[in-house]
C-alpha cells in the first residue's frame, strides 16, 4: 500500500498503487433538484453500449429511488454496514468545510475500503472491503420506484397534509448514477490481472477486454457497484464515459469535446459534465471560470458520493432541499448544510451558471458572464433576494462561444394557427 492524499477525506490514505494523475479529470455534476426518473438517461446509455446479448442485466447507467431503491439492490446500505463492522461506531468526520482545498470537507477519521479491508479475520485475501451481489440483486434495476419514506412510525404513505419545505415528513429522491472515473478506483486496485487502466489524458477509467479474465475482484471491489460481470464473454465491463464523444470523433462532434450520451439526454437538465484540470497533487487545478471548478470548489454547492469509500469519485450532487439532513450527510459528507442554504438563496453567479445546465452537447471549458438588469426583489426564508437578468456565455476547448443564455428564459406562445401542432 501507498500513502496517497485523498483531497476529499483532508488525509493521507492507504491505496495499492503510487499516486498517478491524469492532465484531466472527467468530471460530473448532477442537480437532484430537477431529477424526474423519466430514465432517458438510462435508455441512452443502454441503447448505445450495452444492448447485446449477455448485457442484459447491466445498466451503466441507472436512477434509483433513494432510499429503498438500488441497482444492484442494498448496494450502499451493504458497504455502509461493512464498514461500520469494521469500524465500529469510528466513521465520523471531525472539523467543518471550510477554504482549504487540501480539505474542504473537513477531515474524515473513519475507515476507507482500502483501509478496512486490513481488519478482515484474513489480512492480504483482498486489496479492497466489498462484496459480490447476488445474481439475482442484479434484476431490477429500478425497484422500490417511487415509494416514500413515511413519518416516523407510520407506513410508508404519502403524507394527506402535503409537505413543505426545508424537510418534508415524507420523503424520497431520484439518485442518477454512472461510473464515478475515481481517482483512486476500487476496480483498478483490485484487478489481480492489471486490465483496468486510467488514462493519463482525461482519468477515464477502462477495462481492457483482451486482459481480463473475469475473475470479477472489481465488481466485488467497486463500492458503487458500476462494474459489471458479462456471463457469455466471461469479463467484466464497465461505464466508458463515451469515450469517442470526449475525445470529439463523434461523427456529429466537428472535432471537439462532446458531452457523453447519458448527460446530452438529460430531459431534467440536471446534468453537465466537464473535463477538469488537475494540480501535479491531485487537487483540482484553480480555473474558477470552470463550471464544474466553480459549483465544487467556489460555490460549494456540489458534492461528492459517498466520498468516505475513499475512492475519490468524480461525480458531485447538488443535494435535494427536502431530505433530512443526516441522511444526507451520511450520503454526501458534512458539507450538505452549506450546500442546501446556498442552492436555495443562490447569488448572482450561481444563479446564472445554474443556467449552463444542457443548453449543448459540447463540453463547456469556460464561462463568462455579463451584467443584465434587476427583473424583481422578493424573499427567501426572510431573506431579501433579487434576481438580475444576467447573461452567462460558455466557450469550449479552443475558446470558441459555443451558446449564451439568460437567467430569464425567453416566453415563446405557439402562434393561433399552430395551437395543435401534432
Ligand atoms: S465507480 Fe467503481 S467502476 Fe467506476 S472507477 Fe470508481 S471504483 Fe471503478
Ligand atoms: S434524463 Fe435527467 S431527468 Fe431524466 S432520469 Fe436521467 S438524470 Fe433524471
Amino acid at each position: 500500500m501507498a500513502p496517497v492524499h485523498n483531497w476529499q477525506l483532508g488525509r493521507e490514505m492507504a491505496y495499492p498503487y503510487a499516486p498517478a494523475y491524469p492532465e484531466r479529470q472527467f468530471a460530473f455534476v448532477f442537480n437532484i433538484n430537477r431529477c424526474i426518473a423519466c430514465q432517458s438517461c438510462t435508455m441512452a446509455c443502454k441503447s448505445t453500449w450495452t444492448f447485446s446479448k449477455g448485457q442484459e442485466h447491466m445498466w451503466w447507467a441507472n436512477v434509483e429511488t433513494k432510499p429503498y431503491g438500488g441497482y444492484p439492490q442494498s448496494w450502499d446500505v451493504k458497504i455502509l454496514e461493512q464498514l461500520e463492522r469494521a469500524n465500529p461506531g469510528g466513521q465520523v468526520w471531525r472539523g467543518s468545510p471550510g477554504n482549504d482545498p487540501q480539505a474542504p470537507y473537513g477531515r474524515f477519521e473513519g475507515q476507507t475500503i482500502f483501509e478496512a479491508v486490513e481488519r478482515l479475520p484474513e489480512p492480504g485475501s483482498s486489496r479492497v472491503l466489498g462484496y459480490l451481489p447476488a445474481d439475482d440483486e442484479w434484476n431490477s434495476p429500478n425497484i422500490w420506484e417511487d415509494n416514500p419514506v413515511g413519518q416516523r412510525g407510520a407506513p410508508r404513505t404519502y403524507d394527506a397534509e402535503g409537505v413543505s419545505l426545508p424537510t418534508h415528513k415524507t420523503w424520497f429522491f431520484y439518485l442518477a448514477r454512472i461510473c464515478n472515473h475515481c481517482s483512486y478506483p476500487a476496480c483498478l486496485a483490485a484487478c489481480p490481472r492489471g486490465a483496468i487502466y486510467k488514462r493519463p489524458e482525461d482519468g477515464i477509467v477502462l477495462i481492457d477486454q483482451e486482459q481480463c479474465r473475469g475473475y470479477r475482484k472489481c465488481v466485488e471491489a467497486c463500492p458503487y457497484k458500476k462494474s459489471i460481470y458479462r456471463g457469455n464473454t466471461r469479463t467484466s465491463e464497465k461505464c466508458v464515459a463515451c469515450y469517442p464523444r470526449i475525445e470529439g470523433r463523434d461523427p456529429e462532434s466537428n472535432g471537439q469535446p462532446l458531452e457523453t450520451r447519458c448527460m446530452a439526454a438529460c430531459i431534467g437538465q440536471i446534468r453537465m459534465q466537464g473535463l477538469v484540470k488537475m494540480s501535479r497533487d491531485g487537487t483540482w487545478a484553480e480555473d474558477r471560470y470552470n463550471p464544474l471548478y466553480y459549483l465544487v470548489h467556489v460555490a460549494k454547492v456540489a458534492l461528492p458520493l459517498y466520498p468516505q469509500f475513499g475512492t475519490e469519485p468524480n461525480g458531485y450532487y447538488i443535494p435535494p432541499r427536502w431530505v433530512p439532513v443526516d441522511y444526507l450527510h451520511q450520503m454526501f459528507g458534512p458539507g450538505v448544510e452549506q450546500a442546501l442554504e446556498r442552492y436555495a438563496r443562490p447569488d448572482r453567479e450561481l444563479l446564472a451558471v445554474l443556467q449552463l445546465f444542457r443548453r449543448s452537447n459540447r463540453i463547456i471549458f469556460r464561462y463568462e458572464l455579463q451584467e443584465g438588469p434587476k427583473l424583481y426583489e422578493t424573499t427567501i426564508a426572510g431573506h431579501p433576494f433579487t434576481v438580475y437578468n444576467d447573461t452567462v456565455i460558455a466557450y469550449g476547448r479552443d475558446g470558441d462561444e459555443i451558446f449564451r443564455t439568460q437567467v430569464d428564459e425567453p416566453l415563446h406562445v405557439r402562434p393561433p394557427q399552430h395551437q395543435n401542432s401534432i
